[in-house]
């Protein structure tokens, strides 16, 4: 039941929601009216086009116009409208992350696809990906574009509380799960390529990425000093340069905890292994393994975008 109008007044939310002939007022929870028309709300929700051709809103104002009393505060419904209104030139940046995110929720309620396409949403989805996919994902309904996108876009960032921190309180446990299975599902599929014993992911036709690995990666040159790895492939043996080496150790590592191509480029990942050395061969080997990490990159982009959300 609503609060004595008497006592609390809906107060105009103004331009540009102020249109004399607009056709019905949406009612923000804490009492803010937009007026509003009913044929741009139908075209940019299926949601509202259905509640208008269904019923009457539940309510009426003092001068006729029909009230939809909506459970989203003020500020969530204006970033909304904003959204969807052609030719609004206000920002349509949410004041609060509290704000943006009620406004992503909103929008997946409304069914207003336009909102999550638009700048203020992306930049959200993208930095906060892990908050972004628990407001958007019900495990009730499909996915939407906006969670799946989310979710791909998590995979940048590693899903442990500490990365998550204080915005702990915008998550829920069915959609962490949910996220936490894709993960380990990306991390799989990222890792198989990342491997010195199975190099089948290089086709013939990919003739200058087996040239770099085999001549470069797998070294065959003779120096006792150099630190070289023996590994066993089939009947043969393979020298792999140990700096190519600690590098996929490390490649490894680092799509366990975030499995994306980026992961493996990563100058934290590469670093290490160009260090120093007097070895023209192994001097020469290393200069091939940022180009190698590249191909690698792909290829892993190239098989985590096959894992099933
Ligand atoms: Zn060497």
């Amino acid at each position: 039941m609503s609060m004595c109008p008497e006592e609390h007044p809906p107060s105009a939310f103004g331009a540009p929601f102020d249109d004399d002939d607009a056709d019905v007022i949406l009612r923000s929870s804490d009492k803010v009216d937009f007026y509003v028309y009913r044929s741009i709300l139908s075209k940019a929700s299926p949601v509202f086009k259905i509640m208008f051709s269904l019923r009457q809103p539940s309510g009426t104002s003092k001068n006729q116009h029909s009230v939809v009393d909506l459970t989203e505060k003020g500020s969530v419904v204006a970033a909304l409208l904003m959204s969807i209104y052609p030719a609004v030139s206000l920002s349509t940046e949410p004041k609060t992350f509290a704000d943006a995110i009620a406004v992503l929720m909103a929008a997946q309620k409304y069914d207003m696809a336009t909102v999550f396409r638009n700048d203020a949403s992306l930049r959200i989805i993208r930095e906060n990906p892990v908050e972004a996919f628990c407001a958007l994902y019900s495990p009730h309904q499909d996915m939407g574009e906006a969670a799946c996108k989310a979710a791909k876009a998590s995979l940048e960032h590693p899903l442990e509380l500490d990365a998550i921190g204080d915005k702990l309180k915008y998550t829920n446990g069915y959609a962490l799960h949910r996220l936490w299975k894709y993960h380990r599902a990306c991390s799989e599929a990222a890792i198989v390529p990342i491997s010195t014993t199975d190099l089948s992911w290089i086709t013939p036709e990919q003739s200058d990425l087996r040239e770099l690995v085999y001549t470069r990666g797998v070294s065959t040159h003779r120096n006792s000093n150099c630190d070289l790895h023996l590994v066993a492939v089939g009947g043969k043996t393979w020298q792999w340069n140990t700096l190519w080496l600690s590098y996929m150790e490390r490649a490894r590592a680092a799509v366990g905890k975030r499995p994306c191509g980026e992961a493996v480029s990563h100058p934290d990942v590469l670093k290490p292994s160009y260090v120093f050395t007097k070895c023209r061969g192994c001097h020469n080997s290393i200069l091939g393994l940022m180009e190698f990490s590249h191909y690698l990159e792909e290829e892993i982009d190239r098989r985590v975008s096959k894992v099933q959300l």
